[in-house]
């Protein structure tokens, strides 16, 4: 069951959206070569202590940390650890929180010093299949719309769209229905309607869509040993079109 939000629902989750927003964006601007991502996920325990937020991943289905770091041929739920990042590498960085009950849930892959152009346009399409399914998220519109949106955007460039995980429902539980996988005809599913709430994040792959899952019993890497990326908002439907509530 697809549970739609009261305005005074949306406004609470606009409100944790919007820190998840702020923690993304420092993360961001501490990442540079020699930073490790167990800083990072650090850094992101304390910001969610120091706001009496909960992290939304840490205790999981058993997951042990508060972000997700998901460094190049790593495509999600990647382990924080103390390998510095290094120039040219790419770091996918998933992180949400629960705050007055609700959940926010967002996800940004960004380039380490220099990345190559090959390794740049995989992020620039990655985040350009992200906008093109919140561009299909209408009201009246069918929910496999949002999925074939993204998925034409990756395949277009060639690239692989990840078919083992898939975007979600939000809320008051972090995963909701409906899930949004990132392929599909469009005009399939449930109607969207005011006040659905969505978490839309394709993983894209730069060559095949095919991934494995590590002994650790998490970490998802490409086959093919290719770099993968990562993009992810916390959307909401509404009559004036889609919202993004995981921005600042
Ligand atoms: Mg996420
Ligand atoms: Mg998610």
């Amino acid at each position: 069951m697809i549970v739609v939000k009261s305005s005074a629902e949306l406004e609470r989750m606009r409100c944790s959206g919007r820190m998840v927003a702020e923690v993304l964006q420092l993360l961001r601007e501490k990442i540079a070569p020699g930073v490790t991502t167990l800083e990072l996920d650090r850094f992101a325990e304390n910001k969610c202590k120091k706001w009496k937020a909960k992290p939304a991943f840490k205790g999981y289905g058993g997951f042990p940390y508060t972000i997700c770091a998901s460094p190049n041929d790593r495509v999600v739920h990647g382990f924080p650890n103390s390998e510095p990042l290094l120039d040219g590498d790419i770091i996918s960085i998933d992180f949400g929180l629960i705050y007055d009950g609700f959940f926010g849930d967002s996800a940004v892959t960004i380039a380490v010093g220099e990345v190559d152009p090959k390794t740049r346009k995989l992020l620039d399409v990655t985040r350009q299949s992200l906008e093109d399914g919140i561009a299909a998220a209408l009201v009246g519109a069918r929910l496999s719309d949002i999925s074939q949106a993204v998925q034409v955007c990756a395949e277009a460039h060639g690239y692989g769209v990840v078919r083992e995980f898939v975007g979600h429902g939000i809320g008051r539980a972090l995963h909701e229905d409906p899930q949004i996988p990132n392929y599909g005809t469009a005009g399939n599913g449930p109607q969207l309607k005011p006040g659905m709430t969505l978490a839309i994040e394709p993983m894209i792959n730069a060559g095949t869509p095919a991934v494995k899952v590590l002994e650790d019993g998490w970490t998802a890497v490409t086959l093919d040993g290719g770099m993968s990326a990562h993009f992810e908002h916390t959307i909401a439907v509404t009559e004036g079109g889609p919202e993004i509530l995981t921005k600042l």
